[in-house]
């Protein structure tokens, strides 16, 4: 046996040896890879490689699909199993795996190649799918500079080095900034309103620090029970002036995010200048679902405008409420979370842990297993492979006695456990020379573990996380697509990609389907209707007033990367006029003057949001219409659970993945294009029809 063959990360004949795999595996196995998969790549953008799909495009895909595969291995141990040795393991060889990325974003003589084959006679002779990827690598390797001008090239590239020391430099002073401030208190009575656990938390934090008194900061956990709980607005006023005025001109200078801010827009609209396009906004809307600035612009307007008066209704509410029963007729800045969480204890309280005990989490997972099985006529059953935790499930889903793909189910919080929940490929579906690969997937969360004898309980938010995170989980594995560059998740627009997930959410607000999967963990008993209806009537709590929030942040997002000349670095105070023009616009609720939101809008300036932010609306208004499409099937024929419509939505959204736009697959299922009805509708800004 070679040395290769003993490695278990280098077997790739099924399922990952989990069994086996351990953290020094890690170096050999990636190495070895790396360097057959160098081997193979010069060898393709040689001369004697013909540029055909056979020769070129496959023996491409299989050098790369094992290292990903296996590397894809070694980042999930890291998040679920991060002890100190898998935590070295990974780190060491992580700046070789994306130089390795960067390096080949960046070959010509693969991009050359590509285009040979684009223009070359076979292009015509492929299939849509295949012609789809090769648009798409060519799309990638134009919008990374390889198409400028070679007395262009160092100054793109030194572009894009500047932007991201300037993103890291962004999140340094906000990080800074943020660390800095601190509130002492030492009377208890200002403490009075703030939960118990808020208060033992500044104790420790105070105590950490050796000082009498409470701590109070920025850091989320601290600031916003504050800004909602304590009944000293002295306490809160502080809290939201600084909150507000981070990493600006008002504070520190060296922190001050303003002139990065400047820079930044500068440097991206010089990229997208050389790059051929007019403005940031159009250039990262290249890969996306939405075609253009115009088009994104006019769909949030649309949406502003119609959540308007809902927006106008939440806010007159509230301060009616501030005013009668807070004794604040004019309501503050640092009144609004307060106030507002007092009223919606007063309108639409229910106990979370009450609702909590009606979801056991076996009880749930039956439910769930019983809607992917009602729509798609699927079967999932418990699955044996190894696995790297001993409360790690593995299923399989089978229609007609066929495997078409496999999921491990890791739902507990562990010490060694990332935070959050999230769903990522293990393997993605593939017709290679070895034959057809089904799909497998990882569902990660981080539930209560059971305790004793007794099952653990979902939170309903937990619930909708669960469907969230199997809804991309069916997007991979009821793909029917047999190219890995576009099979299940792979190749789906950045701004599309949400859809199959919310869709699955709209489920656990839907009293059939909750309430037969609900069973109280000491008696039996269904969720009371009672007790749906409040949950119902807090999800649409002051939805208008958050709607038009979201819609603020995506339009001054937009509006800044499209409308802001950006020939000279651009001044804050321009910045912040755009936002105060944009306020005018949407905004039912304008900041105090002196409020700094650009200078901590992490998402645009520090993370890959930067024109994108609308993508939350924009896949929020598709995955409701999508729905709304089983709610009139169920209409007519009884049961939102529709078999027809259900095999209709695996055909044409879940079957094709990023193997065509996601905008006809849309058209497709839906019989015509996208429309925010739906959402407006499931927030409760709009009378059902
Ligand atoms: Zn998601």
């Amino acid at each position: 046996m070679s040395t290769s063959t003993a490695n278990p990360l280098l077997d790739f004949s099924g399922l990952p040896r989990f069994d086996l795999i351990a953290p020094q595996h890690v170096e050999p196995a990636i190495r070895a890879l790396l360097d057959s998969a160098r081997q193979t790549l010069d060898a393709l953008a040689g001369a004697d490689t013909p540029a055909t799909w056979d020769d070129f495009v496959i023996p491409m895909t299989e050098a790369t699909e094992h290292l990903g595969r296996a590397w894809g291995v070694v980042g999930h141990m890291h998040s679920v199993m991060d002890t100190p040795d898998w935590r070295a393991a990974y780190n060491a060889l992580l700046p070789e795996i994306s130089s390795f990325w960067a390096d080949f974003g960046q070959n010509l003589a693969l991009f050359d190649k590509y285009r040979q084959l684009h223009d070359g006679p076979e292009y015509a002779t492929l299939s849509a799918v295949r012609q789809r990827i090769i648009d798409h690598e060519l799309r990638d390797f134009r919008l990374s500079g390889a198409e400028l001008p070679d007395a262009d090239k160092p100054r793109f590239k030194a572009i894009q080095e500047e932007l991201s020391s300037l993103a890291a430099g962004f999140s340094e002073h906000l990080l800074d900034a943020t660390n800095a401030f601190a509130e002492w208190i030492d009377d208890a009575a200002e403490l009075a309103g703030l939960p118990d656990d808020v208060i033992a938390a500044a104790r420790a934090a105070a105590e950490k620090d050796g000082k009498p008194g409470w701590k109070f900061t920025l850091h989320m956990p601290s600031y916003l029970p504050v800004l909602q709980y304590a009944d000293s607005a002295r306490l809160r006023e502080a809290l939201y002036r600084a909150n507000a005025t981070r990493a600006s001109e008002l504070g520190k200078p060296e922190w001050d995010n303003g002139p990065l801010m400047g820079r930044i827009l500068t440097l991206r609209h010089e990229e997208a200048q050389l790059l051929g396009y007019a403005s940031f906004a159009e250039v990262s809307l290249v890969p996306k679902m939405a075609e253009s600035p115009a088009q994104v612009m006019a769909f949030l307007r649309d949406l502003a405008t119609r959540a308007r008066p809902y927006a106008e209704r939440d806010l007159a509410e509230l301060r009616a409420f501030a005013a009668d029963e807070l004794g604040l007729p004019e309501m503050q800045p640092w009144d609004v979370a307060y106030a507002s969480e007092k009223l919606r204890q007063a309108r639409y309280a229910f106990s979370e842990n009450e609702v909590r005990q009606y979801f056991p989490e076996p009880r749930v997972l039956d439910g769930l297993f019983g809607v992917i099985e009602s729509l798609y006529g699927v079967r999932l059953t418990h699955d044996q492979a190894p696995v790297w935790d001993p409360a790690v499930r593995v299923l399989r889903i089978e229609r007609d006695g066929q495997l078409i793909g496999q999921l491990y189910l890791d739902l507990h919080a562990r010490n060694t456990k990332r935070g959050g929940a999230w769903m990522d490929s293990a393997r993605s579906r593939q017709r290679s020379r070895a034959g057809l690969l089904t799909p497998v997937a990882y569902v990660v969360c981080n539930f209560s573990p059971p305790v004793g004898n007794k099952p653990s309980t979902l939170s309903h938010d937990d619930v909708t996380t669960l469907f969230h995170e199997f809804g991309h989980a069916l997007h991979h594995l009821l793909t029917e697509v047999d190219e890995v560059a576009v099979s299940g998740i792979h190749g789906v627009e950045w701004d599309a990609v949400e859809l199959p997930s919310q869709f699955m959410e709209n489920f656990c607000w839907e009293w059939d389907v909750i309430s037969g999967m609900s069973a109280h963990v000491d008696t039996g008993a269904a969720l009371p209707r009672a007790l749906f209806d409040k949950m119902q009537a807090a999800r649409h709590f002051q939805s208008g007033m958050q709607m038009l929030r979201q819609i603020e942040f995506s339009l001054f997002d937009l509006r800044l990367h499209h409308e802001l000349p950006a020939d000279a670095p651009v001044p804050a105070a321009d910045v912040l006029a755009l936002l105060d023009a944009v306020r005018r616009e949407v905004a039912v609720l304008i900041p105090p003057p002196w409020h700094r939101f650009p200078h901590s809008f992490s998402h645009i300036f520090a993370g890959g949001y930067c024109a994108g932010y609308y993508s939350y609306k924009w896949a929020e208004v598709l995955s409701a219409d999508a729905f709304a499409a089983f709610e009139e099937a169920g209409a007519g024929r009884g049961s939102l659970l529709d078999r027809d419509t259900g095999a209709r939505f695996w055909r044409e959204v879940l079957a094709v993945g990023g193997s065509r736009p996601a905008l006809d697959s849309f058209i497709a299922f839906r019989g015509r294009a996208p429309q925010v009805d739906a959402l407006l509708r499931h927030s409760g800004m709009l009378e059902a029809t």
